[in-house]
């Protein structure tokens, strides 16, 4: 593609204009194209064929807001509930290192950041840029999945929307345990002082960082939100780090 004019180019600002800003439909459209790339099981359910109809309905599901236990500053919106189509393509990605899933991942937290949007709640990234924050993984446990599920969900909404970049800037140190069995305060134990930056303190990459932060609507993003635990630390070590996090997306809240 040579230019801003070509045929191709067109085509592109013919989608990403259809795509913009239209909630549910423009969901619709863009899990439609990507059917087209990997034919073979339906990642929420497992079914024969490609992303069920079923599933397709259940991931077109509103985001709705919700109040985590712990102490999160940022606005929290949640795609679904962890359950059905929203848990499978969570378990697909994370533990079968499912390709499709992170992709549907990615489309789900997309298609909700467009509804929000659409309801006034974010400014367009046309005008106000998104950042899209990863929750951070444990080096350990990405390195077994073949890569951090949820940076590449959001590497994936990035490519499809103009304005939406993707900026790793924590992971969690590998002493952290895996939280699944522990409650609420024990997450928060388990993650207290364990979340670090990626980028240097005091370097000119946070620099960087935190400029490009400063001007855009920053979104942390997570697979599951069960206490709220990781996202509430996780804002405190962005804080230190001075960048403030406006908003938290999470694929589904158990
Ligand atoms: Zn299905």
């Amino acid at each position: 593609m040579s230019g801003n004019s070509g045929p191709l180019w067109q085509l592109w600002r013919f989608f990403a204009k259809k795509l913009h800003g239209l909630g549910a439909s423009a969901f619709r459209m863009a899990v439609e194209v990507t059917d087209l790339v990997v034919p073979g099981q339906c990642p929420g359910c497992g079914a024969p064929g490609d992303l069920c109809s079923g599933c397709r309905k259940e991931l077109r599901a509103v985001p709705v807001r919700f109040s985590p236990r712990a102490p999160v500053r940022a606005r929290a919106w949640a795609c679904g509930a962890y359950a059905g189509a929203h848990r499978g393509i969570i378990i697909a990605a994370k533990e079968r290192g499912s390709h499709r899933a992170r992709e549907l991942m990615g489309m789900v937290v997309l298609a909700a950041l467009r509804r929000l949007v659409a309801q006034g709640e974010v400014m367009p990234p046309s005008i106000t840029p998104i950042v899209l924050v990863p929750a951070p993984t444990r080096r350990a446990s990405a390195r077994q999945r073949g890569g951090d599920p949820i940076t590449l969900a959001c590497a994936f909404a990035a490519r499809q929307e103009p304005g939406v970049v993707v900026v790793p800037v924590v992971r969690t140190e590998s002493s952290t345990k895996d939280s699944s069995e522990l409650g609420a305060q024990q997450r928060r134990a388990n993650l207290s002082g364990r979340i670090v930056p990626i980028v240097g303190v005091g370097s000119k990459k946070l620099s960087e960082v935190r400029q490009l932060c400063s001007d855009a609507t920053v979104v942390l993003v997570d697979d599951v939100a069960t206490t709220g635990a990781t996202a509430a630390e996780t804002e405190l070590v962005l804080a230190s780090l001075g960048v403030r996090v406006d908003l938290v997306v999470v694929v589904a809240r158990a």
